[in-house]
């Protein structure tokens, strides 16, 4: 009698072992899957959103863990973009990141051969063949990481940038607070007369406001 019942004991481990192995090919066999369909694929990511809105703080966040993990990232903006560094990314907590400033979308594909991760930022100050470079690189096998307003300060989509959310794999919109009322904002509200649309006079010049106060217009 002990012995049959040391028999089922055996058996019953023996069953357990093999379900444990096959959880575990299981596993290793998805794993597997998943990182060969993420090795060879690059992809465009987009966060825009209103002036104040933390855009270029999630781009240098993301910047930052892609570096942490050992990947090579190059950083772009355009060269118009002269408000606080000449060679920074710079966001409003002054929390930046080193970035090569170029004259032009084309300049961004003379990169380096091993860059795994591309940042841009201020994309809206680009010009309309940003999005056809941008899939270049996603095409290349690059993870292509693009920040920048989506509207103007009339509350017009901005040059290149509704092209790119369109083409994007994913877009995040992030949101600054009215001044107000206390509302997410998502339009950059021009507080100094002027009809430039880059006219880059930054705090003083503009407060995020929503939908309804940016309609009000005082
Ligand atoms: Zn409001």
């Amino acid at each position: 009698m002990s012995r049959l019942l040391s028999k089922i004991a055996l058996n019953s481990d023996i069953c357990r072992a093999l379900i444990i192995a096959s959880y575990i090919e299981k596993m290793l066999y998805n794993e597997h899957k998943f990182k060969r369909k993420q090795e060879p694929g690059g992809s465009i990511e987009v966060i825009c959103g209103s002036m104040f809105s933390g855009k270029t703080e999630e781009l240098i966040r993301r910047l930052k863990r892609a570096k942490i993990a050992q990947l090579n990232v190059e950083i772009f903006k355009p060269k118009t973009d002269v408000r606080y560094d000449d060679s920074d990314v710079v966001s409003h907590d002054a929390n930046s990141i080193p970035s090569t400033p170029v004259e032009n979308s084309s300049a961004i594909l003379l990169l380096g051969t091993n860059t795994q991760v591309v940042g841009i930022d201020e994309a809206q100050f680009f010009d309309m063949e940003l999005p056809a470079v941008c899939s270049q690189l996603a095409n290349r096998g690059i993870r292509v990481i693009v920040a920048g307003l989506d509207m103007d300060f009339q509350g017009k989509p901005f040059g290149p940038m509704p092209a790119l959310m369109a083409i994007a794999e994913d877009v995040s919109k992030v949101h600054a607070i009215c001044l107000q009322c206390g509302a997410p904002a998502n339009h950059s509200y021009r507080t100094v007369a002027s009809d430039s649309t880059i006219f880059l006079g930054e705090k003083e010049s503009y407060e995020p406001r929503c939908r309804d106060c940016f309609n009000t217009n005082s």
